[in-house]
């Protein structure tokens, strides 16, 4: 009896796996008929300073799908990344990027961009190559790119890590430690990597007002980055009351939706300004509807 019931459990794990696997391969071959008929676009989210001052934007991948509207990247990325496709993925997302900022540029809109960048992507051997190519094909000012890293990256050998990072920083490129907090944060990386800003996950965030752990933990974070010299971003800012307490724990960088949701190429580009051609510029926000 037992045995039986043992035997109907074991099938019954079984055709979950296989309907799982059927579903990952299923959203695979679809990402890639996504990717090659030209489906996908980039979102933009502005990154600012203060009350509400843009100095920058985070790329997000936007996957349009006919019958169920926008496909959630945590429902794909995750998969992109357990084979290379992730690799296809982010190339092409690197060179949309760099082609729009290569464009807003020539209409003088010089805007610092970041791009997420998965681990299994950055550990590519020939990794810095192809982002030398994306820069080069495109003529993008180098020193605009941010790259985002998750504590991911930094698991494996730290030399290598490290070496490659190096490489990018002389080709202008800037490094943000994403998710702060969710991994495996070492204080070591810190130091001997060439990090400029950690973007303090958008789970502590949430709950700063209403945990004060989580209160507790940001606060430390801030102290932390700042007695370090590295700027810090806070993500996932929904509410006045957050930005009040992430102001005055020290904080003066934010992402959020209390700013803005992230927004189509056409709609960022009216927010930057048209400047001088080597300035990086600054534009004063109105707090977007949601
Ligand atoms: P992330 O890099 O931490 O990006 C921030 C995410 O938080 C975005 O979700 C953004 O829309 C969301 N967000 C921003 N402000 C708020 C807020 O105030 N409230 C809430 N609830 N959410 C907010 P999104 O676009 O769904 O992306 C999810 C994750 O997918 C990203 O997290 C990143 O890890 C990954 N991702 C997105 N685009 C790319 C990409 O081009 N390449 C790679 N490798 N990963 C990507
Ligand atoms: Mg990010
Ligand atoms: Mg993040
Ligand atoms: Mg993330």
């Amino acid at each position: 009896r037992a045995k039986e019931e043992g035997r109907n459990q074991v099938q019954f794990f079984l055709e979950q796996m296989q309907e799982h696997a059927d579903h990952r391969q299923q959203i695979e071959e679809r990402l890639r008929e996504a990717i090659e008929k030209d489906r996908l676009y980039v979102s933009y989210q502005p990154l600012v300073r203060g009350a509400g001052k843009i100095v920058g934007a985070e790329a997000l991948l936007r996957w349009p799908d006919g019958e169920n509207g926008l496909i959630n990247p945590s429902a794909f990325i995750p998969i992109a990344e357990m084979t290379d496709l992730i690799c296809c993925l982010g190339n092409w997302v690197l060179t949309e990027v760099c082609r729009q900022m290569a464009e807003w540029e020539a209409q003088g809109r010089v805007l610092v961009v970041s791009v997420n960048i998965s681990p299994r992507e950055f550990q590519q051997e020939n990794f810095v190559e192809q982002v030398q190519e994306v820069v080069i094909s495109t003529g993008v000012r180098a020193d605009c790119l941010v790259f985002e890293l998750t504590e991911g990256v930094l698991l494996t050998n730290v030399d290598k890590v490290r070496n490659k990072m190096r490489r990018l920083s002389e080709l202008g490129i800037r490094f943000s430690l994403d998710d702060f907090g969710t991994g495996y944060s070492s204080l070591q990386y810190l130091k001997q990597l060439p990090i400029n800003t950690l973007k303090i996950d958008q789970s502590f965030v949430r709950d700063i007002t209403t945990d004060s752990n989580d209160a507790a933990i940001v606060a430390t974070i801030i102290a932390m980055a700042r007695s370090l010299d590295i700027d810090v971003v806070a993500e996932g800012v929904e509410k006045k009351e957050e930005l009040a307490y992430l102001i005055k724990c020290g904080c003066t960088l934010f992402q959020g939706f209390y700013f803005s949701r992230p927004v189509r190429a056409k709609r960022m580009a009216s927010l930057i300004p048209s400047k001088q051609q080597d300035q990086v510029c600054e534009v004063q926000i109105q707090t977007l509807p949601t």
